[in-house]
Parts: C-alpha cells; sequence; structure tokens
C-alpha cells in the first residue's frame, strides 16, 4: 500500500486516533512508539522481528542449518521436541538427533533433494536427548543466496510417534479384520448405505464365479427386502439384524438349486469426510453372511421328494380307481340310455309286441342297472379337500421335474427348465397343484413318445405380468389339432386311439384342479413345435410366502 494512497491516510488518521485513546497505565509510549513504527515504516508489510517472533514461537521444532547441516538456530518447540537447548545443539550437526537406526538410502534420498534445491519431506527416526526414539515428521527446505546458491537449510519437524502408533494401530486392526473376513469358510460381505459391497472375501468371491451373478450380495438383498418387508427395516432400527434367513437361487436349466441361510447386522461408523468435521455423521454399513446350506437342503428335498413320491404312487392308485369306475359307469350309461328309449317307445306305442312282460323286464334291468351305477359312485375314493396356502410354483414344477426325472431320463426327453426370476406366490393346494403340473409333464412324454418324435424338448417356462402368474409347458410332439383343443378337457375324450392305457380323463382332473384355483388353462392357438400348454393364476394379494428367485 502507498503511503500516500487515501486508503493508508484513513488507516494512518484512524490509527492515530486509536493509539490517543489507549490508556497510558496500561500501553507505556515505548510500545506505542513501536506500534506507530511498524504501521509507517512497513506500509502494510510486517516487521522482521515478527517474522523472528514467528519462527521462535511456532509450534513446530524449527531448526536453521548451514549448507551442511550444521545447526545454527532452534526454536522453543525443537527443545520441547528434541529435548536439547538451543545452546546444546547450536553449532552441532543436526545428525545430533539421528538414532543411527534410519537407513542410510534414507539419508541418500535425503541430501540428493536438498542439494538439488528441492524440498524433501519424510520421517527419519530420533533420539530424544533422554535416550527415547520418536519418529520425526521432517520437512527440510533449502535457502538460496542472490546466486542461486544453498546458503541454508530450515527445518521443520513434529514428534510423529503418536499419530503413526495410531496408524499402524488402525491398520493392524484392518489387517486382522480382513485375515478374520478373509479365512471365514463363508460368503461374507459388508455393504454401505448404497448397497455397494465395500468388503468382501475369497468365499464370496468363489459363489461370484459359481452362480455365475455379478454381485450376488445384491440379489440376496433384493429377495431378503421382499420376504422381510417391514421386518427388515425393524431388524436394522433394533440393532439385532436378522439370521437364519434362508434363500433359494434357482439357476434354472440344468442346474439345481442352491440355497442360502444369510445373517445380517448393520453397525455404524463415524464419517470421516472433511464435511462432516463439525457436523459430526454417520454411516451404515450391513455386514452380510451367506451360509450355503445346499447339501443340507439336498438330503431334505431327497426325502421330501421320496414322500412325495410315495403320497403322488397313492394319489395316482386313487385315481386310477375313480377313473376306472368313472369309464365303468360311463359303459353302464350307454345300454341304459338305449334301454330307456327303449321303454319310452314301448309306452309311446302302446304295443308291447304280444309280450306286455318285456318293459317290466327292461325296467328291472334298468333299476338293477341305476343301483350297479349307485354302487360304482359310491366305491369312487373322494378326493381330499386340501388347505390352501400361498404356493410358489416354481417349487412346484421343480419337485414335478424331479419326481418324472427318472422317465424323462428314459425317454431322453430333454428338460428346459426357465423359471422367472422373482416369482410371486398363489394361494392354493401345493398337492392339487402337483398333480396337476405332473399331468401335463406325462401328457406331454406321452405326446412325444406316440408320435416318435426324433427332437424330445420339454421347456417349462414361469413368468408374471400384473398380478398373473404364468405357467407354459411346451413339448415338441404331434401338437392338438385346432378342432380337438376344446374337447381334449371332456371326460374320456382321448387324442391316443383305443390302444392308450389313458382313460381320457387326465386333462379333465387338470382343468377341475385349475378350476379350484380360479385359474385358466387353454392350448396355445399359435404354438407351431408342438403343443403349449399354458395355466394362469392370480397372485396372492398379500405376499406372505417365500418369493424366490431364479436365475435362467
Ligand atoms: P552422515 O555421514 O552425516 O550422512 C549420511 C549420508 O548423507 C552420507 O552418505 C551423504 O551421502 C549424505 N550427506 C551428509 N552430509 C551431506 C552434505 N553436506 N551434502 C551432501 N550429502 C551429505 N538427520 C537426522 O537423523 N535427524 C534429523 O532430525 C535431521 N534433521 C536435519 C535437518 C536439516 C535442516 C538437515 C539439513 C539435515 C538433517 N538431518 C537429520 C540429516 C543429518 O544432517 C545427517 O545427514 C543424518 O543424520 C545422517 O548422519 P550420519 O552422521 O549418520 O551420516
Amino acid at each position: 500500500m502507498e503511503k500516500t494512497s487515501l486508503k493508508y491516510l484513513q488507516i494512518e488518521a484512524c490509527l492515530e486516533r486509536v493509539l490517543e485513546s489507549l490508556n497510558p497505565d496500561l500501553w507505556s509510549s515505548e510500545k506505542i512508539e513501536k506500534i506507530r513504527e511498524v504501521f509507517s515504516s512497513h506500509a502494510g508489510l510486517l516487521p522482521s522481528w515478527l517474522y523472528v517472533e514467528a519462527v521462535e514461537q511456532a509450534p513446530v521444532a524449527i531448526s536453521i542449518t548451514d549448507a551442511n547441516a550444521n545447526i545454527l538456530y532452534a526454536n522453543k518447540a525443537f527443545t520441547e521436541v528434541t529435548g536439547y537447548g538451543s545452546d546444546e545443539v547450536v553449532g552441532k550437526n543436526e545428525s545430533v538427533l539421528s538414532d543411527k537406526c534410519t537407513p542410510r538410502q534414507v539419508y541418500r534420498e535425503l541430501w540428493h533433494h536438498i542439494s538439488h534445491k528441492k524440498v524433501w519431506h519424510g520421517i527419519l527416526v530420533n533420539r530424544h536427548k533422554n535416550g527415547e526414539r520418536y519418529l520425526a515428521d521432517l520437512t527440510i527446505a533449502p535457502m538460496l543466496n542472490d546466486e542461486g546458491g544453498i546458503s541454508h537449510f530450515i527445518g521443520m519437524h513434529r514428534d510423529a510417534t503418536e499419530p503413526y502408533g495410531f496408524e499402524q494401530r488402525v491398520s493392524n486392526q484392518k489387517t486382522l479384520i480382513e485375515t478374520v473376513v478373509n479365512s471365514t469358510p463363508v460368503a461374507t460381505v459388508v455393504l454401505d448405505g448404497q448397497d455397494r459391497v465395500i468388503v468382501d472375501n475369497q468365499m464370496y468371491k468363489a459363489l461370484i464365479s459359481d452362480l455365475g451373478i455379478e454381485e450376488p450380495a445384491l440379489t440376496f438383498l433384493e429377495i431378503l427386502r421382499a420376504e422381510m418387508k417391514e421386518g427388515w427395516n425393524a431388524a436394522k432400527s433394533s440393532g439385532k439384524g436378522f439370521r437364519n434367513r434362508e434363500v433359494r437361487i434357482d439357476l434354472g436349466g440344468h442346474r439345481a438349486p442352491r440355497w442360502f441361510s444369510c445373517a445380517g447386522v448393520w453397525f455404524v461408523e463415524n464419517d470421516i469426510g472433511a464435511g462432516a468435521f463439525f457436523k459430526g455423521g454417520k454411516r451404515d454399513y450391513l455386514l452380510l453372511i451367506l451360509t450355503d446350506i445346499t447339501p443340507q437342503k439336498r438330503q431334505q428335498e431327497e426325502a421330501h421328494i421320496n414322500t412325495l413320491r410315495i403320497l403322488m404312487a397313492e394319489e395316482e392308485q386313487i385315481r386310477i380307481l375313480r377313473e376306472t369306475l368313472l369309464g365303468a359307469i360311463h359303459r353302464i350309461r350307454q345300454p341304459m340310455n338305449q334301454i330307456q328309449a327303449a321303454i319310452g317307445l314301448m309306452e309311446r306305442r302302446g304295443a308291447d309286441g304280444g309280450n306286455a312282460a318285456l318293459p317290466e323286464l327292461l325296467r328291472q334291468v334298468l333299476d338293477s342297472g341305476q343301483e350297479t351305477i349307485a354302487t360304482l359312485r359310491n366305491c369312487i375314493p373322494e378326493v381330499l379337500s386340501a388347505p390352501r396356502l400361498p404356493v410358489n410354483l416354481n417349487q412346484i414344477l421343480h419337485e414335478v421335474l424331479l419326481l418324472s426325472r427318472d422317465r424323462l431320463l428314459a425317454n431322453g426327453v430333454v428338460v428346459d427348465w426357465r423359471p422367472t426370476p422373482l416369482l410371486p406366490s398363489v394361494l392354493g393346494s401345493e398337492n392339487r397343484l402337483r398333480t396337476l403340473f405332473k399331468q401335463l409333464v406325462d401328457n406331454a412324454v406321452e405326446a412325444m413318445n406316440s408320435s416318435h418324435a426324433r427332437v424330445r424338448e420339454l421347456r417349462i417356462v414361469t413368468r408374471v405380468d400384473d398380478d398373473i402368474v404364468t405357467v407354459d409347458i411346451e413339448d415338441t410332439g404331434p401338437g392338438i389339432p385346432p378342432e380337438a383343443r376344446k374337447k381334449v378337457f371332456e371326460p374320456f375324450y382321448t387324442t391316443n386311439g383305443a390302444s392308450t392305457r389313458q382313460a381320457g380323463l387326465g386333462l379333465t382332473m387338470a382343468q377341475e384342479i385349475v378350476n379350484q384355483h380360479h385359474g385358466i388353462i387353454e392350448i396355445d392357438p399359435g404354438y407351431r413345435h408342438g403343443c403349449r400348454m399354458r395355466v394362469r393364476f392370480q397372485i396372492t394379494k398379500k405376499r406372505t410366502r417365500t418369493e424366490q428367485i431364479t436365475h435362467a
């Protein structure tokens, strides 16, 4: 600022007023004069004594050396950090501070830098006057003379033993945690608040390639949130987390489903961002542990399938018995209808052809026939009504495929199983629905067999559209001609001719089961490669059952 500038003059006048108003008891005339001198002689620049004081009082150990590191000056903080008074070190080399355990290479680099007029910054091991070692976080800057040569060095250092120890402890803890997490024999991940994986272990990495999913943790999160609903937030806010949540991953195709037992716990970390320095802040993390329980579940499933096999064999016997009895009733009814018609004819004509006993005889035959029908009807085993529960059709179809495995293999049928990733449940009877889909799969195999199809492919697709779950069962058999597409659902209608063992009641039963579940079953008229049976059900409004995740 120029001494003649208006601003300078204004400030000077202002300063004069302030100095005049100072209490002479508190402010000596020398002090006031010094202030005046500082202001007027430097016109806004600081006086040299202030620089000296600034260095002297700086809270960092400062030393000034000649070009050979011989100490010329050391400030107060230098004494505090090193234990040496200024008078003890002036004239000595900075090496007096060395603990002699810093590698030579470090000094070589230090000198290489500073002798090339560059600032060096690094850590050296120093020894305090009392003999204790400490870490010196040191910066050395060369000071140049008018010719551009090095005249002095200024060294500034602080004791970094404590922060280094702290850093090391944090680093050791991190290594320890990483080692523990890595050696954990279950897939483990830590996710941040934005569902980003920030720590994972070897088992999790193995899971990525195993499942063929880019970030399996996200898939698990999606399922767990869908399953737990409000429970998810409750588990988070209570701090208790969750455990033993079973998740099924259906990989589709020829790959067997996998099961995992999931546990999760949230933890909070202080935000270390600069923005949170004054405000504070917390970050949520989720530790997710995924234990593969597939072997145990497979054993359970094997046992379950064996039970189902027995159950379905019994049901099959009952079904055959029902069909046989219904078939017998159907057969008896045909001649009885004719007898009934003959009696009616005779009565209308009033002629008995000379044999009045004939209508009576026919009536007796009719009565006995009806008795037989009634007896047969009483013998038809009842279909027990099962409780309605939310059912996952992916699970049912998977079981049907397992139940049909031997038959499919024996007939050389290739299965293309394409479950939809997230299938909501439908309300129904597991047994009845299993019987329905088993029937449709059996029909498909039978159709491909009877037509001696060269390509034998069974494709099962599940899909969700709005509130509707659709299951397509496609085969590469001869298909069903348009004129027969309604009739096949009628009792005793069969496209397989008289030679077949089928009574023509399978699709009737399928229709009945679909009706009981308020669904729709139809033959897709647009399908050209065989037959596509399409079954549709309304999804359960309240999603109370596990939704499955499946990946084709
Ligand atoms: P020395 O024989 O002194 O030096 C070891 C190596 O340094 C030699 O092999 C040589 O390559 C190089 N070297 C030494 N002197 C020179 C020179 N004048 N020109 C070019 N290369 C040279 N050391 C500490 O241990 N602790 C400190 O806190 C510390 N503070 C320092 C502050 C300043 C401002 C400066 C300039 C140096 C400081 N040093 C410090 C370095 C110190 O001067 C010594 O170099 C170091 O301590 C090693 O000492 P020594 O006796 O073991 O080996």
